[in-house]
C-alpha cells in the first residue's frame, strides 16, 4: 500500500542520512589521526609562461595517503577539514612543506633562488588573528622572500567574506605576499566586487579552458576574463591546459601562464625535482635557465 510505501521510503531516507554522518563523522576521526601520524605529502604541479615556457612556477596540491583507502584526493576531505577547523593545523602544514621545499631547490638550484610556489589557502586560515605573523615568522625562519609565496583563494571564497577579510588580505599584501583568484568564472561570480581585492593574479578555471574548440563564443568569454584582468592590472593564469590547440588558442589571446597536463600532472617532491633538473640541462633550454622564476 501507499502507506508502506511511505514508511518505507522514510526508513530508506534516515538509513541513507545516517550513513552519511556515520561516514562523515568516521572521515573526520580519520583526519585527526593522519594529521597526527603524517599520512599527507605535497605534489606540486609546473606552472609555465606563453608562449615560451621560459619562466616556472609551481602550485603546491596537497595528497593523503591514506593507510588503507589509498590516495584520497583534496576534494574529498578539504572540505570537511574546513567545517571542523582542522584545516588551520592542515594548512599551516601545507605552507611549512611548500616553504620548505622551496628553501631546498634554493640550495639545490642556485640560480633559481626567485622559484615561487603558489599555496591554496581557505577563508579559515586568513581569519585567524595571528595569521600574517605566522607567515612572517615562517617565511624568516625559512629564509625565503615573501614575493617566492602566492596564496590561492578561490572565488566562491572571496565572495562570501567581508571588510575584515579584506583588510586581512591588504595586510598580507603589504608584507609583499601577492593573491591568485582562484577557479574564477565557476559559479557566481564577484565581477562587480573584483576591483576591491588586492588580486595579482586570476586563475581561469579549467571548465573554460576544456569548452576551447567547441564554438566561438567560448573563446570570447575568455577573452573577456582576460581583458578583465589585465584591465584590473593582474595576469592571468589558464587551468587544465590538456591540448596543443588550447594551448595555442590562449597564447594568441594573451594569457601569460598555462597549467595543466599539456606541460605535466602534478608531481611529488623529487619528480619535480627532476623536473626543473631536466629543463636546466636539456642543451637548447639553456637560454630559459636565466629566466626560471615566475
Ligand atoms: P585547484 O587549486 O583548482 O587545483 C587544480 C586542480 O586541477 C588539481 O586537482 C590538479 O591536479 C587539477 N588539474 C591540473 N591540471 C589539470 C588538467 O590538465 N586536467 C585536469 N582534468 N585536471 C587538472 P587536485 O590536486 O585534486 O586539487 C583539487 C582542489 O583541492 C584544488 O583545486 C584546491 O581547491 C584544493 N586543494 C588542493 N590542495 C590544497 C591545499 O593545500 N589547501 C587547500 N585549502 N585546498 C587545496
Ligand atoms: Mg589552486
Ligand atoms: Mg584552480
Ligand atoms: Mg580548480
Amino acid at each position: 500500500s501507499a502507506k508502506a510505501n511511505g514508511k518505507g521510503c522514510y526508513q530508506l531516507l534516515t538509513s541513507e542520512l545516517q550513513q552519511k554522518a556515520m561516514s562523515r563523522l568516521q572521515l573526520e576521526n580519520d583526519l585527526r589521526r593522519a594529521i597526527q601520524n603524517q599520512e599527507f605529502s605535497l605534489y606540486y604541479q609546473p606552472i609555465l609562461s606563453l608562449p615560451n615556457s621560459n619562466k616556472l612556477g609551481f602550485e603546491a596540491l596537497i595528497r593523503w595517503h591514506h593507510p588503507k583507502k589509498g590516495m584520497i584526493p583534496p576534494d574529498q576531505f578539504i572540505p570537511v577539514a574546513e567545517e571542523t577547523g582542522l584545516i588551520i593545523e592542515l594548512g599551516l602544514w601545507v605552507i611549512k612543506t611548500a616553504l620548505n621545499q622551496i628553501s631546498i631547490w634554493q640550495e639545490k638550484f642556485p640560480c633559481f633562488s626567485e622559484i615561487a610556489i603558489n599555496v591554496n589557502v581557505s577563508p579559515q586560515q586568513l581569519m585567524i588573528a595571528s595569521f600574517s605573523e605566522q607567515v612572517q615568522d615562517l617565511l624568516s625562519d625559512f629564509n625565503i622572500k615573501s614575493h617566492q609565496i602566492k596564496f590561492e583563494i578561490t572565488e566562491s571564497s572571496l565572495l562570501r567574506t567581508g571588510s575584515h577579510y579584506i583588510e586581512v588580505l591588504k595586510r598580507l599584501k603589504s608584507l609583499g605576499i601577492q593573491f591568485c583568484i582562484d577557479d574564477f568564472g565557476m559559479g557566481y561570480s564577484s565581477l562587480s566586487r573584483l576591483h576591491e581585492f588586492p588580486i595579482d593574479t586570476l586563475k581561469i578555471d579549467r571548465s573554460f579552458i576544456r569548452r576551447i574548440g567547441s564554438n566561438q563564443g567560448e573563446i570570447e568569454l575568455i577573452r573577456t576574463i582576460i581583458t578583465l584582468a589585465h584591465g584590473l592590472g593582474m595576469d592571468v593564469v589558464a587551468e587544465g591546459i590538456e591540448t596543443k590547440s588550447q594551448l595555442n588558442q590562449l597564447s594568441l589571446l594573451g594569457c601569460e601562464w598555462g597549467q595543466g597536463f599539456l606541460f605535466s600532472k602534478p608531481l611529488n617532491s623529487v619528480d619535480a625535482t627532476q623536473y626543473i633538473a631536466a629543463l636546466l640541462t636539456t642543451p637548447r633550454k639553456q637560454e630559459r635557465v636565466k629566466a626560471l622564476l615566475m
